[in-house]
């Protein structure tokens, strides 16, 4: 199954994409992380992409389009898979559906008021990229791994004041242009984890 998983910055998306690729089997291809991962080794796209995600601006489309253009036509892509991050404008969902055909589309539906404490609360694990709120969880190192939390530099107050406006201005009206084409599958994010991962797999089972 092809699967996009949309939804605000912090909205559990990272979190539920988890639990659907353990589910069913599929690659789970996140921008963010691939753009994390290009800037800890300093390639040409993690040179391009930081100051823009330093920012909190996006990555501008032809950077993101081509890297994932690359991405899907890897083997692993050929039985589904699940995208988290992308597409964030309608010109990337335009690409994207040059190059495949998205099956459903799950949003992840928040109160974007709750999302700047949630954010700035979060802490991640410098090796294996586990996630915390120091709401539940307020301590140095990993739970899963002896290693140390840090704050996403782009988890800093002001930046994620510039990624929620700019999430509402050019990722939300995604949700318009999806239901447009009956593939959207909304859930209610703000419930407990384990109550959204539920909603999320009863859409998923729906025809
Ligand atoms: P979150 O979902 O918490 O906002 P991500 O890890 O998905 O964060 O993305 C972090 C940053 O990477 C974004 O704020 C943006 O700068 C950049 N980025 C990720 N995906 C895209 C995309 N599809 N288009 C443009 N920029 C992107
Ligand atoms: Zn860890």
């Amino acid at each position: 199954m092809n699967i996009i998983l949309l939804g605000a910055p912090g909205a559990g998306k990272g979190t539920q994409a988890e639990y659907i690729v353990a589910k069913y089997n599929v690659p789970h291809i996140s921008t963010g992380d691939i753009f994390r991962k290009n800037i800890k080794e300093q390639t040409p796209v993690g040179l391009k992409a930081k100051s823009f995600i330093d920012q909190g601006k996006l990555v501008p489309d032809e950077v993101v389009i081509e890297l994932i253009q690359s991405r899907l036509s890897e083997d692993d892509c050929k039985n589904g898979y699940l995208l988290d991050g992308f597409p964030r404008t309608i010109a990337q969902a335009e690409a994207l559906d040059k190059i495949t055909k998205i099956e459903k589309v799950v949003n992840i539906d928040v109160d974007l008021t709750k999302l700047l404490k949630r954010i700035v609360g979060r802490r991640v694990c410098v090796a294996c990229g586990a996630s915390y709120n120091i709401e539940t969880y307020d301590k140095p190192d990993c739970a899963k791994c002896p290693s140390q939390l840090i704050q996403r530099p782009d988890d800093k107050e002001e930046t994620v004041r510039a990624r929620l406006e700019v999430y509402q201005n050019q990722t939300a009206p995604l949700i318009e242009y999806y239901r447009a084409k009956g593939v959207l599958k909304s859930v209610d994010g703000m419930q407990t984890i384990s109550e959204v991962c539920s909603r999320v797999e009863k859409v998923l089972e729906q025809a």
